[in-house]
Order: C-alpha cells, then sequence, then structure tokens
C-alpha cells in the first residue's frame, strides 16, 4: 500500500486536506495523526473491520482494547451506557485534554474495538487538527498510538513514517507533539475511580475533583502476581531494542556508577547510551549521551523520553542507563513509561 503523508499547519489547517483524511476513515481506512499525547493510529471507532486493520497494522494483541476519540461532549452519550457524573466533572475541568475515561459502553461499540470488553475508553483530544479529523470522519475515531507494539510511542511524524510507512493509507505530518507520553486513564466504572495509567492529568489533578481516587498497584511494580487492569499494560510496551537500566541514588553515586558501567561495557566493544539531566550531562563518559532537560522541567522530560529511546534504536545503542525521576507531578507517568522501557531493571545505589 503507498501511503500519503500530508503536512498540516496546526495555526492554518488546511480543512480540504482533512476532509479527504475523514474520507478514508470513515471508508474503513486508517490515517495517522497528532495529537497533544503521541501520534494516534485512527480508525472508524464503530467499524469493527478497522479495528481489526489498526490490530493488524501495529501488530497489537486484539485483546488491548482501544481509545475512542471524540470532538464533542455530546457524541460520548452515543458511546456509553450512562455518563457518571465523575464522567461530567472531570470533562468540565480536563476535556478537551490528555485525560481518557472508562465507562460502561453501549451496544453501538463493537467489541472489536473493546478487546473484547464491556467498557470502553473515551478522550476528546485538545489538539485542533486532531478535533477536525475527528469532526470529518463521523465523530468517531478509535486510535491506539501509531507505532508498531513494542516501540516506543511516536512523537513526531518520521517516527510515525518509520513504523507505518506502507501499511496505512495516510499520515498527517504535524510536527512534533507537546505533551509526548500517552494520556492518563481513569476507569469510572466502579465505585471509587481509578487510575490504570499515570499521564499528564495526575492523581492529585483527579482528586482536587474527584475526591479519593486509587491508582492501579501494577502501575509502578515490576510484580507480575497482579494483572493491570488496563489490558495494554501488561505487555512490556515502550520497549527500546538495547537494555535499559535505571539508576537511582545520590546524584554523584549515580554519575559513577553510570560511568563505571559504561566503561566496562564500552572495553568490550558494546555500544552505551546515557539518559542524564541538563545538570548531570557534562559528567557522562559513554558512546551516546543525552540529555533529557532539566531535572526541574518535568515537562520537558515527558517531551523528550520516548524520542531519545527512539535516536538509540536508530543508533544501534546495546546498554543504556538512565537516572531515575521523583514521582511526583507528571514524574510518575515518567517513571512508569521508564520503568516498561527498562523491563522493571533498577539499581539503587
Ligand atoms: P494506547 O492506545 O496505545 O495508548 O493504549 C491504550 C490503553 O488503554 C491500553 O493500555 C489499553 O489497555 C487501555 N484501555 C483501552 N480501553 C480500555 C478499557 N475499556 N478498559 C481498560 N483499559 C483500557
Ligand atoms: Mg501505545
Amino acid at each position: 500500500m503507498r501511503t500519503e503523508v500530508i503536512k498540516i499547519d496546526e495555526e492554518n489547517i488546511d480543512i480540504e486536506a482533512i476532509k479527504k483524511a475523514g474520507q478514508i476513515i470513515k471508508e474503513g481506512g486508517l490515517v495517522a495523526f497528532p495529537t497533544e499525547t503521541v501520534y494516534g493510529l485512527g480508525g472508524d471507532a464503530l467499524n469493527p473491520g478497522s479495528s481489526k486493520k489498526i490490530y493488524a497494522a501495529k501488530g497489537r494483541p486484539s485483546d488491548n482494547p482501544l481509545i475512542v476519540h471524540v470532538c464533542c461532549m455530546d457524541d460520548v452519550a452515543g458511546l456509553v451506557k450512562e455518563i457518571p457524573e465523575s464522567a461530567r466533572l472531570l470533562a468540565d475541568k480536563y476535556w478537551p485534554g490528555p485525560l481518557t475515561m472508562i465507562m460502561n459502553k453501549s451496544d453501538r461499540v463493537p467489541y472489536e474495538t473493546t478487546g473484547g470488553l464491556d467498557t470502553v475508553a473515551v478522550r476528546m483530544p485538545v489538539h485542533k487538527t486532531a478535533l477536525e479529523l475527528i469532526k470529518y470522519s463521523g465523530g468517531y475515531i478509535a486510535a491506539p498510538s501509531a507505532n508498531i507494539s513494542g516501540r516506543p510511542s511516536p512523537t513526531s511524524a518520521k517516527y510515525v513514517i518509520e513504523d507505518m510507512d506502507g501499511r496505512i493509507e495516510m499520515i498527517i505530518d504535524g510536527g512534533e507533539v507537546e505533551i509526548g507520553l500517552e494520556s492518563t486513564i481513569v476507569d469510572l466504572t466502579g465505585d471509587v475511580p481509578m487510575i490504570l495509567r499515570p499521564g499528564y492529568i495526575t492523581a492529585q489533578m483527579l482528586e482536587e475533583t474527584l475526591g479519593t481516587v486509587d491508582q492501579d498497584k501494577t502501575m509502578m511494580s515490576g510484580d507480575c502476581k497482579d494483572k493491570p487492569k488496563a489490558p495494554g499494560m501488561k505487555y512490556r510496551h515502550y520497549a527500546p531494542k538495547g537494555e535499559l537500566t535505571i539508576v537511582s541514588g545520590q546524584r554523584s553515586d549515580v554519575v559513577n556508577y553510570i560511568n563505571e558501567q559504561a566503561s566496562r561495557a564500552m572495553e568490550k566493544g558494546i555500544k552505551v547510551g546515557i539518559i542524564g539531566t541538563e545538570e548531570n550531562i557534562a559528567s557522562y563518559r559513554g558512546d551516546s549521551i543525552k540529555s533529557v532537560g532539566s531535572i526541574a522541567d518535568e515537562a520537558m522530560i515527558a517531551h523528550r523520553l520516548y524520542g531519545i529511546l527512539r535516536e538509540f534504536d536508530d543508533e544501534d545503542v546495546r546498554e543504556m542507563y538512565s537516572e531515575s525521576f521523583d514521582t511526583c507531578g507528571i514524574g510518575q507517568a515518567i517513571m512508569n513509561r521508564l520503568l516498561k522501557a527498562a523491563g522493571h531493571n533498577v539499581v539503587k545505589i
């Protein structure tokens, strides 16, 4: 299949181009598009054939449900049995934005889209191109991240092209995304709302609106005894090609440990990559040293993380070391993704 790549300027959206993309989705085809979190791989959420194509294009197990993207609150009613009060409160505050809410699905939503579940994940993105595309494709776009399953989610169109060229009808290039990590997922089907995946909208922000909010305890632990509540979280997501180790401890101990490990590996001819904060970066010795931003700027760390993991893949780095980050605020989402990329391989010194 030939994949058409079109550029869209978020400040001056070419509506004709968006209509063409929307038509592809209406006809059962797939279009990758930018959102504020990461690039999505979109198909018609109400068409079971489209969801099957999404799984095939990603190489994703079909028991891993897709998030349905909407462009207005009125359209949510068509997807769910009822809109819980908690969802209305959160939508008022955080939609459009990087928050996905799980509700009980209506009969309109095919099981192919929900991975066989009776619940559906719904999000209204804030990205203008994404909202226009949803509007012109019939109102309901099922979209997981636009990467091959197991690779870091794409934060710019070049990574989407790397993974999806020849597999889908169209890629909309909207430049680099803003946030760089996937949406927060909160399940609203139980008595107490539960966070299944941390993201830019933090637990504290949700608690301000809803009171007590639980967190799926598998989110930050590598313990396989418990099953994650978001089916997708059980897979080794965000996996770089090389071995990643997270090193936590006092700043100078971390730098020394990483440098020792790096020089041991490099002596054996193994290519080493290091992820460090701006404050420490000059102290590292390795083949490929990347600054993820200042320790005080979590938003920048989130924004850069996946791109750096992809760059290490491109450079064929085989051993990687990363500093550990605080888990307050969006730090929790950063560490959740980093821990997954590292297969929970953490050295505490
Ligand atoms: P992605 O589309 O790559 O951001 O992944 C979507 C995530 O949402 C996966 O981890 C899914 O398991 C999760 N998800 C989607 N729908 C549901 C649902 N109905 N219940 C629980 N988790 C869901
Ligand atoms: Mg994904």
